[in-house]
């Protein structure tokens, strides 16, 4: 059965969407623009401010967004079609890419597990993370699950900051897809390898700015299989809320500007479908969560990887 798809929020006027474009490994950065026909178009950013090359701790500390807004509304003639053009993820690879496990009620409640009490950290490799349009590779013998999440990019240096004060370290919001081996994770005492394959991470596709969306965010997170619907969730089912997952990871790390916080994913994974559903080569995945864009990736065999 295919499910609805959510509608996209629309842009609130200070907001922005910032992408990464071009070949992997070459991307530069831009700013999506929703044309007034419906069409949308990529804003060239280093094209016109040459001292921009990367969305990276540098940009976000050195007022980066700020000069943007100015950017995007002064350079209409910089802009290029979107269609066609690749997107890598909107962020360079972190410094540090940290995932929340059983973050959302109904998810710990598929598992059969009780509600954790603090926040469950694990890491992901930042080689992993992939544009969010690129073919996933699926390693030979893995069973490979994936899971929608809302992650969190931040804006500033973050060591010890107090959950009242954790809005002020989020730069915006992107979606998050936390493949994970779970062949791998249940064989192995260690979560780490299972959900750091190269490709078990596409991000994107854009990174919308917090000033976008309410805090914390309410939005509805789903993603189909070929069509059909495994997950359709919204934040209010949290556990623990941005806030609190940013000033508990900052206790215990120090986390530069333009790291990656992931929040966790909702019920639905195929994994506890009865019969079990993994991913196959051939596969066609998509990722919504309301306001911050679509994520399609076709999944193809790697049998350079071994399982
Ligand atoms: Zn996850």
């Amino acid at each position: 059965m295919a499910g609805e798809w959510p509608t996209v929020r629309k842009c609130r006027g200070l907001g922005m969407k910032l992408v990464r474009f071009g070949p992997p490994g070459r991307e530069r950065p831009g700013i999506w623009v929703e044309e007034e026909d419906g069409s949308a178009a990529i804003l060239d950013v280093t094209a016109v401010a040459f001292d921009i090359h990367e969305y990276d701790s540098h940009f976000f500390t050195h007022w980066g967004l700020e000069r943007l807004r100015g950017i995007r509304d002064e350079h209409p003639a910089a802009r290029i079609p979107a269609d066609g053009v690749r997107l890598g993820p909107p962020v360079p690879p972190p410094t540090n890419l940290v995932c929340v496990g059983l973050n959302y009620a109904s998810h710990a409640a598929e598992l059969g597990l009780s509600l954790p009490k603090e926040p469950l950290l694990f890491a992901k490799a930042p080689t992993a993370v992939i544009g969010p349009s690129d073919p996933i590779l699926l390693p030979r013998a893995a069973r490979v699950d994936f899971e929608v999440e809302l992650a969190i990019v931040l804006s500033r240096p973050c060591h010890r900051v107090a959950a009242e004060d954790a809005r002020n370290y989020i730069a915006g919001y992107t979606i998050l897809n936390d493949l994970t081996d779970r062949w791998k994770q249940q064989g192995v005492s260690q979560w780490y390898l299972a959900k750091s394959h190269p490709g078990f991470c596409p991000l994107g596709p854009w990174l919308v700015t917090a000033d976008e969306l309410d805090f914390p965010p309410r939005v509805r997170l789903s993603s189909w299989l070929n069509g059909e619907t495994f997950q359709h969730s919204d934040t209010s089912d949290m556990i623990f809320p941005p806030a609190e997952i940013v000033s508990y990871a900052s206790f215990h790390l120090r986390l530069n500007a333009g790291d990656i916080i992931s929040t966790g994913t909702p019920a639905g994974i195929g994994s506890r479908r009865s019969p079990a559903v993994f991913l196959n080569p051939g596969d066609h995945l998509r990722l919504e969560i309301e306001g911050l864009g679509v994520q399609e990736n076709r999944v193809v065999a790697d049998s350079s990887v071994p399982g």
